[in-house]
């Protein structure tokens, strides 16, 4: 098998048939052996229906169902955990990644990479504040981690067989899989492309999801907030000395004290604040620990069209 595209599928009835016919024509131009894997993430729409009727007249398409919705990064996990192909495509269903791009980024990898991403060099049709948040968010997260995740993508991109080996081998429960592949190596560029509007329908990614999501590629990839943390109660607490000095020098030497209200709110105020922030961003890492012990499948498989699901996977 030359070529393996992973496909996530939430609600996306009225993307699947064009999706299907632009990613054959694609396949067609490259000439390749292939397999289309569409990971249905509990769509609660007809999505499912249709992969159903195009599986039972096309062998190349694959089909797993996700028990309920996991999330995209899952959906893209199990995509890659039940691959076959020597080089591995990941797109969005929505058509918001133009499937032609695929053809610049397979001959783009045969000059010898192994991550080929794409970065957007233009966006459409998106909200001001999402491209206002993204475009901080990946910034700001390329300073504070020691990885260096490229800017402007989403999860477009394909990937050598020899990453993908990797990938599976990280168990993570919260997923960042941009940063993962960021950090195993090799040989990466990228191929620009212009980022279209979603064909039909409405994005999954909620601004929750998105939180979570933005969470989960800070904690994975950086150690920054716990250490700010540790440098604002170093430094609050200097302070706190410094004023107890003084409140002690003016009430022994100076004998000047006031009922002193305002400062004593204040301070309580500031304090119990920083004390707040602390223990939440500890709580998000410790939160995260957590649930990577508890060792739970990242997802629940309840129907495929593929063999190997027949014997049961590790983790
Ligand atoms: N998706 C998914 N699970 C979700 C949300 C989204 O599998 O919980 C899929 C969705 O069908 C699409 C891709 O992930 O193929 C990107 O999602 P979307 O277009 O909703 O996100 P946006 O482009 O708005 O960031
Ligand atoms: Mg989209």
């Amino acid at each position: 098998m030359e070529l393996s595209i992973i496909i996530p599928v939430y609600n996306e009835q009225d993307n699947l048939p064009l999706l299907y016919d632009r990613l054959k024509g694609v396949v067609k131009t490259l000439g390749v052996s292939h397999e289309l894997v569409f990971v249905n993430d509990g769509s609660r729409d007809q999505s499912l229906l249709f992969l159903h009727q195009l599986a039972a007249k096309d062998s190349t398409v694959k089909f797993l169902d996700f028990s309920r919705n996991f999330g995209h990064q899952i959906a893209v996990t199990a995509g890659l955990d039940h691959v076959t192909g020597e080089a591995v495509v990941i797109i969005d269903a929505d058509l918001q990644d133009p499937p032609e791009a695929i053809i610049d980024l397979y001959n783009k990898m045969k000059e010898g990479y192994e991550v080929v991403y794409a970065r957007r060099a233009t966006r459409k049709g998106e909200s001001k504040l999402k491209l206002w948040t993204a475009k901080y968010f990946y910034r700001i997260l390329s300073k504070i981690t020691t990885i260096e995740i490229p800017v402007d993508t989403g999860d477009f991109r394909i990937i050598d067989k020899k990453v993908v080996e990797l990938l599976r081998r990280m168990p993570e429960q919260n997923k960042y899989l941009r940063g993962q592949i960021a950090w195993v190596g090799f040989n990466q560029t990228f191929i620009t492309y212009e980022r279209q509007e979603r064909n039909a329908g409405n994005t999954g990614y909620t601004y929750r999801k998105m939180l979570k999501f933005a969470l989960d590629g800070i904690t994975s990839f950086s150690d920054l907030p716990l250490k700010i943390v540790t440098y604002f109660g170093f430094i609050v607490s200097g302070f706190a000395f410094v004023v107890m000095l003084y409140a002690i020098y003016s009430r022994f030497v100076l004998e000047d004290y006031e009922p002193g209200w305002t400062s004593l709110i204040l301070t309580i105020l500031f304090i119990g604040g920083i004390q707040m922030i602390a223990v939440g961003i500890i709580g998000e890492y410790l939160s995260r620990m957590n649930t990577n012990l508890r060792g739970r499948p990242l997802y629940i498989v309840r129907d495929s069209n593929l063999e190997e699901l027949n014997t049961p996977k590790k983790n």
